[in-house]
């Protein structure tokens, strides 16, 4: 049912509501408020946040005037039988309604050490006793309005209960109906952690659900049993330039293993950047070359596609191995080669971006699929590919870190290696952070690095967002710094270039012509440039650790030291995790800690992570919980009863 159907909803109001992801009125009851105002049912000191609080006025409020439109209003009030002392600023106009002992409430927060409350303000109106939701707006939607339209329809509410009976009755877990009307419009604090428990609960077994699924048709799955002869690969290794690391070793291991046996590959390769997993992807293709099937290697953007392919032709250069590189940008003519060349398996590798799976491409025998920081495509790769029967088998790479405790459990259908040892050799990239006002001194240590013949990044958060203005004060920014830097060719890469343009500045950087590259997280992903010493990184606070932490190792990639400078104003503690540490997976742990699950999991299909209530580091426990129920769940096949599951199975098919 329309949203437009409930009583007093016009198209305006109905437009509003879109706006917000509302369309069907049972969106309308999924749509949950994000916080509450408690008015007057919690205590002093129950909650770090800003909440109501029924008031007396115990003696006469002072005004100071600190300057001009600047004021402060002071008086001791009563709360909950204990004398408290009330502030609140530019409020002096309010000083004669607020006579001894009468009965007001307060909106604000209470510090129990210096026993004030500062309140932001002052209700004079209330209800006795209320829990009021808040809503996330859009547009000119109103609190009061979506509040109204919910209680209107709360009433009928007659939703799914996803949860098997047996479990609703194991864990005490009130109904689905119930945990709906709670979560709008509870009575008490213990109704709304009921309702969240239940609803997080089943968000969380539901996903699992799915996880559990796909690792058990993976299991299933048989792919391709290989042969050949080992000491290939140990000699192309022997003849490397560098020695491998203890985990690419490791992880190298795990994968041939994989590719011998006949149950199909579908592993993750977790590594911080810089840890070397482009080499354990080209190995990789090597065993798949060796045992006669063809590849693909997938990259999120050009750049890196480009650059993974000089590095294939470079590193194979002794080998018969026919590689090819497709991306948006290569021409028709050519394209119409390749296709012609991958179907009748002349291309042993095929190299490129999107352009490889949205193109009609078939393959000969397709053995391997590789997709690189998976997290930026949102499809599943394996399964976009056309392949001439075979079921290839399929490595994903990735940097964005996660504890290993969650990995194992959010990629439970996945097998996992982790590359945490860096390469030899290479140092920790020394990191600051530093105020605005501080740039001039950063000025000189950016020339020190010039000095020597070094390049460096800076990267403004501000030209994503691709509206003009911000574009302005990135062109400003390359103004000034032009200005400190006379003669030092310095270019900015942004998105509103076309891809012609993106690519030659990335050539010239790499080439060494340009040595100061203004970007934007563009960068992050995989940008191998040696002789890049130096990033400063504007706004940092506006960046995720784990973003930042990416971001960072684009240098260091070199045995001299090399530096990362975060400017920013705000946000210090946080910041300086990334100043003590350059592990990513301890940074990633930090952020967790900070932040919660939030932005951290990329790497599975967008879609899949959004949890409208759960977060998976407050939430561990139960998510523990539901990924062990799901499971046996999923294997007591008594979910084949409910529509949901099926459903969820079907769906997955249908993708598959
Ligand atoms: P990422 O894991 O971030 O994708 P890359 O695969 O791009 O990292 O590797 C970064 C750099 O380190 C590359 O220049 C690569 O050649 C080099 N490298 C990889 N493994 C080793 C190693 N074991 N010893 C020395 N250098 C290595
Ligand atoms: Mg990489």
């Amino acid at each position: 049912m329309k949203v437009e159907s409930i009583k007093g909803v016009g198209p305006k109001l109905a437009t509003n509501l879109n706006k917000i992801g509302i369309f069907e009125v049972e969106d309308l009851l999924h749509y949950y408020p994000y916080r509450y105002n408690f008015i007057n049912v919690i205590n002093l000191g129950e909650s770090d946040e800003s909440i109501y609080v029924k008031a007396i006025i115990a003696d006469y409020p002072r005004v100071f005037y600190i300057k001009k439109n600047f004021n402060r209003l002071t008086f001791k009030a009563m709360i909950n039988n204990q004398e408290v002392n009330v502030t609140i600023f530019n409020r002096a106009f309010l000083k004669n309604n607020l006579t001894m002992n009468k009965e007001i409430i307060l909106y604000g927060k209470y510090n129990s050490l210096k026993n004030t409350f500062t309140a932001s303000d002052i209700l004079f109106n209330y209800q006795n006793n209320t829990i009021e939701p808040v809503y996330h707006l859009a547009g000119e939607l109103k609190q009061n309005t979506l509040i109204k339209l919910i209680n209107e329809v709360l009433p009928h509410v007659r939703v799914v209960d996803n949860i098997p009976e047996y479990l609703n009755d194991k864990y005490e877990f009130i109904s689905k109906d119930n945990a709906i009307k709670f979560i709008h419009s509870p009575n008490s604090i213990e109704e709304i952690k009921k309702a969240k428990l239940k609803l997080i609960y089943e968000e969380l077994f539901m996903f699992m659900f799915k996880v559990n699924y796909l690792k058990k048709e993976n299991t299933k799955a048989l792919g391709i049993k290989r042969d050949f002869d080992e000491t290939f690969l140990s000699n192309f290794i022997n003849n490397l330039p560098f020695h491998l690391t203890h985990d690419q070793l490791v992880t190298i291991n795990e994968i041939v293993d994989d590719l011998k046996s006949e149950i199909r590959m579908n592993r993750l390769v977790l590594g911080d950047v810089g840890s070397g997993k482009t080499i354990v992807a080209i190995l990789a293709m090597y065993v798949n070359f060796l045992s006669g099937y063809q590849s693909a290697f997938m990259a999120p953007t050009e750049i890196l596609a480009n650059q993974h392919y000089i590095n294939l032709i470079d590193i194979f250069k002794n080998d018969n191995i026919n590689i090819e590189l497709l991306t948006g940008k290569t021409s028709l003519k050519e394209k119409k080669r390749i296709y012609e060349e991958l179907e009748n398996g002349k291309i042993d590798i095929l190299v490129g971006t999107h352009a490889m799976i949205t193109d009609k491409v078939i393959y000969h025998n397709l053995g391997l699929v590789i997709t690189d920081e998976q997290h930026r495509f949102g499809v599943n790769a394996r399964d976009a590919l056309q392949n001439k029967g075979i079921s290839p088998d399929v490595l994903y790479l990735s940097a964005t870190p996660i504890p290993r405790t969650y990995a194992l459990t959010i990629y439970g259908d996945l097998s996992l290696s982790l590359i945490k040892t860096k390469p030899l050799g290479r140092k920790d990239i020394i990191t600051k952070v530093i105020k605005e006002n501080e740039i001039k001194d950063l000025l000189y240590k950016m020339l020190d690095e010039l000095k020597k013949g070094h390049q460096i990044y800076v990267v403004s958060p501000l030209i994503e967002t691709n509206e003009d203005l911000d574009l302005k004060s990135v062109l400003e920014l390359k103004e000034k710094l032009s200005l400190a830097f006379k003669n030092i060719k310095i270019e900015i890469l942004h998105g509103k270039l076309t891809n012609k343009e993106k690519d030659e500045i990335m050539d010239n950087f790499k080439k060494g012509e340009i040595k100061i590259l203004i970007s934007t997280t563009v960068i992050e992903v995989g940008i191998d440039v040696k002789n890049a010493t130096m990033m400063v990184i504007y706004n940092a606070e506006r960046f995720g650790l784990a973003t930042l932490h990416q971001l960072r190792g684009r240098v260091g990639r070199n045995s001299v030291d090399s530096y990362c400078y975060l400017v920013s104003n705000h946000d210090k503690e946080r910041l300086h995790v990334l100043e003590e540490s350059n592990d990513g997976f301890y940074i990633s742990e930090k952020d967790f800690e900070l932040r919660g699950s939030g932005d951290l999991f990329g790497v599975r299909q967008s879609g899949d992570m959004v949890f409208k209530l759960a977060d998976l580091k407050r939430d561990y426990k139960i998510l523990v919980q539901a990924t062990k129920d799901s499971e046996e769940f999923l294997n007591s096949n008594y979910y084949t009863n409910y529509e949901t599951y099926n459903n969820i199975i079907n769906d997955i098919k249908f993708i598959n």
